[in-house]
């Protein structure tokens, strides 16, 4: 009897076990990247949990108040814990300028005219600013400083809208920051707001002719294919309530 793959003798035909070790490898490998991609789910339902508690134990006081995580800024807190890339740096010297009271009011009664919130997440959008201080007035992050998200400037800054125009927000801190660059400026500028979701459509590859399906309020761009890490996108700028600003550099 003669092995027809490697024509040796029986007696000295190897074929089988090779094809049996291979197999095994292969198993290995698949079982290995099953857990490595669990993992990675894992670690961003982590992230949406964090953000979407923050929001509710921001509703449940109504406070926008710096108590839940003893005498941290709840939004520092998540602004330094949701940063997960390195590449580009780390953030540092980081300031948070809380937007007044009477702004976040007058932006709140906005928010809730719309529909009753649901799927509320507080979310990070970067934004180029030209100013370091956000009081010239002009560049974007003022703007959002003044008179809120308007829908009308989606696309100005960045010509790509993966997902149609609409407003972007990103659980991670760390993926608003591509957002943020300018080239005349060391410091960098995040807005942090509440954002009320809705209906949620889940995507996970990029669509720019995209529009919401009747019933839905807001796209979830999901990381895994074209995405790296979790993006929201909202069509009306009343489902954004901005509460602060982040101003930081990095190295
Ligand atoms: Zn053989
Ligand atoms: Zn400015």
């Amino acid at each position: 009897m003669f092995c027809h793959n490697c024509l040796r003798p029986s007696p000295y035909c190897q074929c089988l076990q090779i094809v049996q070790l291979l197999s095994g490898l292969i198993q290995e490998a698949i079982l290995q990247k099953q857990q490595e991609e669990r993992q990675q789910q894992l670690f961003y339902e982590l992230q949406r949990q964090r953000c979407q508690q923050l929001a509710f134990s921001q509703s449940l006081n109504n406070q926008y108040s710096f108590n839940s995580f003893g005498n941290q800024n709840p939004y520092e807190h998540l602004f330094l814990s949701s940063w997960t890339k390195y590449d580009c740096g780390r953030p540092t010297s980081i300031q948070y300028i809380q937007f007044s009271d009477y702004y976040i009011q007058k932006h709140k009664q906005n928010y809730d005219s719309l529909f009753i919130p649901k799927n509320e997440m507080i979310l990070f959008h970067g934004t180029p600013n030209t100013c370091s201080t956000i009081t010239c007035g002009r560049c974007s992050a003022c703007g959002i400083k003044e008179s809120g998200f308007k829908i009308s400037f989606s696309g100005t800054n960045i010509s790509f809208l993966r997902f149609g125009r609409g407003i972007y927000l990103a659980p991670n801190s760390s993926k608003a920051n591509d957002y943020n660059n300018n080239q005349n400026n060391n410091y960098r500028c995040t807005i942090v707001s509440k954002v009320n979701l809705g209906n949620s459509v889940r995507l996970l590859q990029t669509n720019q002719q995209f529009s919401l399906p009747y019933g839905y309020h807001s796209v979830h761009g999901q990381a895994g294919c074209d995405l790296n890490y979790d993006e929201y996108v909202v069509y009306n700028e009343k489902q954004v309530l901005p509460i602060g600003i982040f101003i930081y550099k990095l190295h």
